[in-house]
């Protein structure tokens, strides 16, 4: 059941090009499930505008680590601004958790992530989670960026690849390999319908995706979509 608490900001971490890790305590009855959010809150911050100073994180972090990690691109918005700047151990107030974006239960169906760039949070959490967790799943994690030094914790999924055994990660670098198209999943996947699909990222990614999945047939309720709304205009080139 969501609760509201006012927790410390421990560390905060450059993760990509304008992206940044928050790392919060946990507070004592504060328990969450991989995929789920959180709305976090600035405290009398310093300046603010009409969009307020509450936005919802997926939580990054996996349920069993120790803190709680958010992740962000950090654009320049009063709310991120303010967050960027925020000296450890200043207090921020979360709320949560919230939500039902959570792996299937069937552990012999395969999970198939799709990602685009700050999308990949709650893909990390349950990943994470699995190195604990040890459960049969076949994961695979096609993780959409422009570049690789827009990619946060890439090489953390590197190093997934020999900790979990059914793990394939697909790297996509958008400016070599072009999109992420149905050509790619089917190269990765044998039996394209027998799979569950999660597909996170900003508006304009959910929506390409949702029209390369029904290409290949996929039934939708096999797709779950998590919209990072707020994400609806397109970065300034880089
Ligand atoms: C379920 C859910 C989970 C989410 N999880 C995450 C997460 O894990 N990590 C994460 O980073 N975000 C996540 N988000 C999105 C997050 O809540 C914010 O909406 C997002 O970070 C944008 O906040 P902002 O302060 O940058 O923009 P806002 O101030 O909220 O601005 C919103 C509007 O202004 C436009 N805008 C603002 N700044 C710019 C700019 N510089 N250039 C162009 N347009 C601009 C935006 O496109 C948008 O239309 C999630 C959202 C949802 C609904």
């Amino acid at each position: 059941m969501a609760a509201t608490y006012q927790v410390k900001l421990i560390d905060k971490r450059e993760l990509a090009r304008e992206t940044f890790g928050f790392y919060f305590e946990k507070p004592e009855g504060f328990h969450y499930k991989s995929g789920q959010t959180l709305r976090l809150t600035l405290l009398n911050p310093p300046e603010t505008d009409e969009q307020g100073n509450t936005r919802i994180f997926t939580i990054a972090s996996a349920p069993y680590e120790k803190n709680i990690l958010t992740a962000s691109r950090l654009r320049d918005t009063a709310f991120k601004r303010v967050l960027k700047s925020l000296p450890l151990n200043s207090k921020v107030e979360i709320r949560g958790p919230y939500g039902d974006f959570l792996l299937h239960q069937e552990t012999a169906k395969p999970a198939v992530f799709l990602a685009g760039g700050i999308g990949i949070t709650p893909f990390r959490s349950m990943l994470v989670q699995n190195l604990e967790e040890k459960l049969p799943y076949s994961f695979f994690l096609f993780y959409s960026n422009r570049k690789p030094e827009d990619a946060a914790f890439l090489e953390e999924f590197h190093l997934l690849k020999n900790q979990i055994k059914k793990f394939t990660f697909i790297p996509i670098m958008t400016t070599v390999d072009g999109h992420l198209n149905g050509d790619m999943i089917k190269k990765h996947l044998g039996d394209l319908t027998s799979a569950v699909y999660y597909v996170v990222g900003p508006p304009a990614m959910v929506s390409g995706m949702r029209e390369v999945l029904q290409s290949l047939a996929v039934p939708s309720d096999q797709i779950k979509i998590e919209e990072f709304e707020g994400y609806s205009l397109k970065p300034a080139p880089h």
